[in-house]
């Protein structure tokens, strides 16, 4: 199959696995160039297969030399189709640290289910005994709840009051105005039931129940904030109430874990470019001034930087500022820095269709964007002939 990136509004409906290979094995690569950390031996990482799980997940392996369990809901490929990105990125991560020795299971399937946790749980026993670190790294658009069977979608609204403001089309190079209407109570209470933290706290009762945790435990979650630009579709709108919720959960798993010593931490990371982050309105041409502005200054990071950065300054070091005031690990610190966030603001009512290429690094999110489904690799040929039916080494 002659594989081409096909784009429909904000995914790729196509996925590429040798690029997919060379992307995983870049992030493999840093790792292993920046060295060895001090870390975890038994990691579970839920929602392993693309971004920031990812990046947790080799970050684990490649860094510390631990063993990983991922978790994961891609598509195989089939005659028709190619493999999801995170398929292929599976397949490519397991071929890389089996390479080098590394224990690396994955299990395809709804991580919101009890059928998910029931399998992992008997995977850790029967291999690994207990897990020391939990990465929570789900985002998805929809949970069927494991109790009521109910179906709940999340939303990317504002809350009280619609919302217009600018954002980009960046395929088309489009500086548009949109206008998003408030969400429902009922989206709101959704998108909490999606994205907040019922479905985590689930899984640390459940492994702490059947003893699954080490002494010392570990439990992080991701999250995002952001800046005022963004508050109305972020911070203060649907998936901001679904993030909140995620930090009350990590303040009462902390409680609990304190028998063992464990703890639970949100880490606020970095806004960048994933399948989740394109289909938020805004953010996209937010990204684009931000990549600008931090390439200028010499502080861009993608996942792998940040994750890396999370083990080795935050997680397993006993720096006194690895938390802020309220107890959040801060990797979004480098785009929070007051003169580029400063920038932002000025350039932002400035931003047009036809200066974008200029005032943003528009081309760099669409270059981003490719890469997640394994497209615009360097040393690819994407008009050769490739097998899309990968197999994910651990799984049948
Ligand atoms: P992503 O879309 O790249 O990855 C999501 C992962 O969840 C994938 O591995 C996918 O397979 C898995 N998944 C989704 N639904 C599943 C299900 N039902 N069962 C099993 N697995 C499932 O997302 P990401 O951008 O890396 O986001 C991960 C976390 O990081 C989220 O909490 C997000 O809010 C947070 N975050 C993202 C950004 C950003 O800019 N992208 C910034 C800060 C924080």
């Amino acid at each position: 199959m002659i594989i081409q990136p096909k784009i429909r509004g904000f995914i790729c409906t196509t996925a590429h696995p040798e690029g997919c290979f060379k992307a995983v094995e870049e992030q493999v690569n840093y790792v292993k160039q920046k060295g060895q950390l001090l870390g975890p031996k038994n990691v579970l990482v839920i929602g392993a297969s693309t971004g920031y799980g990812l990046a947790s997940r080799i970050t684990a392996t490649f860094g510390a030399g631990a063993k990983t369990i991922g978790v994961f809901f891609e598509k195989g490929a089939d005659e028709k189709r190619t493999a999801s990105p995170g398929w292929y990125n599976s397949a490519a991560f397991e071929t890389l640290a089996h390479r080098d020795g590394y224990y690396a299971k994955s299990l395809n399937g709804d991580a919101f289910s009890n059928d998910m946790k029931e399998r992992v749980a008997e995977l850790i026993r029967q291999d690994l005994g207990q897990v020391d670190l939990i990465i929570y790294s789900l985002a998805s658009p929809r949970r069927t709840h494991p109790v009521t069977g109910e179906v709940f979608s999340s939303v990317l609204k504002p809350i009280g009051q619609s919302f217009t403001g600018k954002t980009v089309d960046a395929f088309r190079g489009e500086v548009k105005e949109v206008t998003i209407e408030p969400a429902t109570e009922e989206e709101i209470a959704n998108t909490v039931a999606v994205m907040g933290g019922e479905d985590w706290a689930m899984w640390i009762d459940y492994l702490a129940d059947q003893g699954l945790l080490a002494k010392g435990v570990k439990t992080v979650a991701y999250s995002y904030i952001g800046p005022a630009i963004t508050y109305a579709v972020y911070r203060d709108g649907t998936i901001g109430k679904a993030k909140e919720h995620l930090k009350m959960t990590a303040d009462q798993l902390s409680q609990k874990l304190k028998s063992l010593n464990g703890e639970a931490v949100i880490s606020v990371d970095k806004a960048v470019v994933t399948q989740a982050s394109a289909a938020i309105p805004v953010v996209p041409l937010y990204i684009s001034l931000l990549f600008k502005l931090m390439q200028e200054k010499g502080t861009h990071e993608g996942c792998i930087e940040q994750i890396y950065r999370l083990f080795k300054d935050h997680l397993y070091t006993n720096h006194p500022q690895s938390r802020d005031a309220e107890g959040y690990i801060r990797i979004d610190d480098l785009e929070m820095q007051a003169d580029i966030q400063k920038k932002i603001e000025q350039l932002w009512p400035t931003v047009t269709s036809e200066n974008l290429q200029q005032v943003t690094d528009v081309k760099g999110y669409c270059d981003d964007f490719y890469r997640l489904f394994g497209f615009n690799m360097p040393g690819i040929d994407y008009n050769a002939d490739v097998n899309p039916e990968v197999k994910i080494e651990s799984i049948d």
